[in-house]
């Protein structure tokens, strides 16, 4: 099977947010959110059965989108894309607010938000997809919305592991790849042990503050890496 077919698929950005039943607000990213009827609107989203939302949407029945646009940084995605909110609290440094069910929604870097109630649930193998009834909507901004295209080849993101279209290996390829063709002699980078992200800035060593531009993570989760 050809997978770089996979990657002809459009698809956008999305931060898909839940509230436990202790009041504890919880997000992951996600590239799945689609459509699928106008009366009544519906749409569905496939999530990892191992992210803490997809778990906490079971329990509860109700969800938020925001769909992220080309303003949104990657430590955004890198914060609600690569930890756990088991571990995190992913709101902490963000600007939102609450909409009509509860649910939190981002107001930095967000095309528009999406309030929805679970109407049914397909399990899908590691995935499950909600189709939910869409009970508000809101557009936030006027920059265009991000697609998964963009934040790959422009911002030079990564796929989180428990994303729908990840694929085992492939931006590690990518990484090495893009390093042999630059360095062809020896060279001496960092890699985020998180998320995998490249840093060739600082060959003597990352400054003691540094902080993954995708993930978040501190210096120390670097190792160095021969480019
Ligand atoms: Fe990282």
């Amino acid at each position: 099977m050809d997978k770089a077919a996979f990657h002809t698929l459009s698809c956008g950005l999305f931060i898909v947010t839940a509230v436990d039943k202790e009041g504890r607000k919880v997000g992951c990213v996600a590239n799945t959110l689609l459509q699928v009827t106008s009366k009544p609107a519906q749409a569905i989203i496939a999530l990892n059965k191992q992210n803490v939302t997809e778990q906490v949407i079971e329990e509860t029945g109700v969800f938020g989108v925001s769909v992220l646009d080309q303003d949104c940084t990657l430590e955004t995605i890198g914060t609600f894309g690569f930890h756990s909110s088991y571990e995190t609290d992913k709101f902490a440094d963000r600007t939102y607010e609450l909409d009509v069910n509860g649910m939190p929604y981002l107001l930095d870097g967000v095309a528009s938000r999406f309030s929805l109630k679970v109407k049914e649930k397909i399990d899908a193998g590691t995935h499950v997809i909600f189709v939910g009834e869409v009970v508000d909507a809101e557009k936030l901004s006027t920059t265009e919305p991000l697609t998964y295209s963009y934040y790959h080849s422009v911002m030079k993101g990564k796929t989180p592991p428990k994303a729908s279209s990840y694929i085992e290996g492939e931006d590690a390829e990518s990484s090495a790849a893009e390093a042999e063709v630059e360095d062809s002699g020896k060279a001496y980078g960092w890699r985020c042990k998180l998320c995998g992200y490249i840093v060739r800035d600082y060959p003597d060593g990352l400054p003691e503050d540094f902080r993954c531009p995708m993930c978040g993570a501190p210096a120390s989760m670097f190792e160095r890496i021969e480019l």
